[in-house]
């Protein structure tokens, strides 16, 4: 007798998502992804608007493997999907005083660049780098995508967590090693890009920059969208579905297992349902009518959530031939400024900037002769200020394009094509995180691994978590990782 095909229903079509769904249909699992949006991507949506292409969120694709990985389980290839082009350098830095520094993979570009900071870094910054491969090895390679279920699976970890000063943050472990405060800035501002404080994040966070070194900063030809783009449709050449405009309502449990989902009223049963939707909205609001979904929802929302982000995405007439792709602009304060956007309850009166230039890789995101951006400030969550962004959100705009027009983009004005933002509001809203963070959970060492929601729920056995607020956490490599753990818990599950 055949075995009946198992079914499962992914809820929510970020990258988190679509990497699960893929493995689970690769395995033979008939798999269904329900997306609330009319495209998928979440973090990673697009818009088009008058030729331009804006990708929302990811830009820094690092850790192509990951990727690769995904299309070769069913012995296809990522390249025959999508190409992936080489950023050079990786990023710029540039700071107030004039000081700029590019970030590419080239030691001796890297060295010379230190040298004429402080030439003493340049052995520190050696010492550095071999920490933060030792981290990636141990925290990346070996525990990224491994599922934090018990306690003992974190005392295991211990050793090696404490070997490697995981309860240091990534600020003073860079500063044991750098002296000059450029570069101290230039090597720990990563996490940032993950929703972690550098001052308050573990170091194993550290491993970001061995990560970037050893695989390289890439950019899918086309954006970002292009490669969710790629990965939906590896999905639907295996067989899985994608359903666009298709919120998920509830998730309805019975005998103590999850059984079906509801989209539209409609009630669909599937033998294992997982979320890639925030994690406090699927137990609040997919769960609040069983006990279990209130009360680790109510759990849930005493934990430190990551920032959020204010974005403003411009098109303009003229192409910016002297951007480099990947831009940071600090600003006057460093620490100062972290400290208010993680714990401050206004919006700060400066900021950091990260402003994006694709067309420097990828001139097709842009109409002819024209160049598409983004920039982006990081601002604390609506938990911690709680601002009206419909006012907050056009003064914000114009500090940030009146302050890039001064300093990096002449004439930014009057080139001006069509320009639109996304806020903490946006964030909640449009992707229903809790608090608008942009991140999910804060990624502290008390907020990692077994201290993380689990990539299979506690109670319900067949209820699974994928993405940025489940082991290992939040970035693309993150939630990637995080679909490996999950779908391997998912694939060894014995059904009833
Ligand atoms: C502006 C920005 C820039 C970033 N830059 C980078 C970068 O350069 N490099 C990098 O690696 N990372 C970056 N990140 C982080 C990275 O984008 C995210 O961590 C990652 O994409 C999150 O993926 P996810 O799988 O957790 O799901 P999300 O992208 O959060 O997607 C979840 C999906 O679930 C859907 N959903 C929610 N509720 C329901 C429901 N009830 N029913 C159905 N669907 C639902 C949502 O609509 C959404 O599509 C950035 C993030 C942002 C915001």
């Amino acid at each position: 007798m055949n075995r009946p095909i198992r079914t499962a229903a992914v809820i929510g079509a970020g990258f988190g998502g679509l990497a699960l769904a893929i493995r689970l249909q690769s395995a033979g699992v008939q798999t269904t992804v329900f997306e609330a949006r009319d495209k998928p991507g979440g973090r990673a949506y697009v818009w088009h608007d008058q030729g331009f292409t804006f990708d929302a969120g990811p830009t820094v694709i690092t850790d192509p493997s990951a990727l690769e990985e995904l299309f070769a389980l069913s012995a296809r290839k990522l390249a025959d999907y999508i190409e992936l082009l080489p950023v050079t350098p990786f990023y710029r830095l540039c700071w107030e005083d004039g000081t700029v520094f590019d970030y590419a993979n080239d030691q001796a570009a890297l060295d010379a660049q230190i040298s004429l900071l402080n030439p003493a870094d340049v052995q520190g910054y050696r010492r550095f780098l071999a920490y933060s491969r030792a981290v990636f090895e141990e925290g990346y390679l070996k525990l990224g995508s491994v599922p934090f279920l018990n306690f003992r699976s974190m005392v295991q970890a211990g050793p090696q967590l404490a070997r490697l000063g995981a309860w240091r943050s990534v600020y003073d472990v860079v500063s044991r090693y750098i002296q000059d405060d450029h570069l101290r800035q230039a090597f720990s501002f990563h996490s940032l890009l993950v929703g972690g404080n550098p001052f308050a994040t573990s170091s194993i966070y550290a491993l970001i920059h061995a990560l970037e070194r050893q695989w390289g900063v890439w950019f899918p030809r086309g954006g970002t969208g292009a490669l969710i783009d790629a990965m939906v449709r590896l999905l639907q050449d295996l067989g899985g579905q994608l359903r666009t405009s298709a919120p998920v309502d509830r998730i309805e449990v019975d005998n103590g297992r999850a059984c079906a989902v509801r989209v539209h009223g409609e009630r669909l049963a599937f033998d294992q349902v997982a979320s890639n939707a925030d994690v406090v909205h699927t137990y609040e609001h997919l769960l609040g009518h069983v006990p279990r979904g209130a009360r680790e929802a109510g759990r849930l929302k005493s934990k430190r959530f990551s920032m959020s982000l204010f974005v403003v995405h411009f098109g303009l007439s003229q192409p910016r031939p002297q951007l480099v792709h990947h831009t940071v602009c600090f600003g006057p304060r460093y620490k100062d400024l972290i400290r208010d956007i993680f714990k401050g309850d206004r919006v700060p009166d400066d900021f950091s900037l990260y402003l994006h230039a694709p067309c420097a890789t990828d001139p097709s995101l842009a109409p002819p002769g024209c160049s598409t951006h983004y920039v982006l400030a990081p601002v604390p969550h609506l938990g911690q200020a709680d601002v009206d962004w419909s006012v907050e959100g056009p003064r914000l705009r114009d500090r940030i394009l009146d302050y890039l027009e001064r300093r990096y983009i002449p004439h930014l004005r009057r080139d001006l094509v069509t320009c639109r933002i996304f806020t903490p509001a946006d964030f909640r809203d449009q992707l229903g995180a809790h608090l608008g963070s942009a991140f999910s959970l804060e990624p502290v060492l008390t907020q990692s691994a077994w201290f993380r929601p689990h990539n299979r729920d506690d109670a319900i056995p067949n209820l699974y978590i994928v993405g940025a607020g489940t082991h290992p956490g939040a970035g693309v490599p993150g939630v990637v990782g995080s679909a490996k753990a999950t779908a391997g818990l998912m694939l060894t599950e014995a059904l009833p």
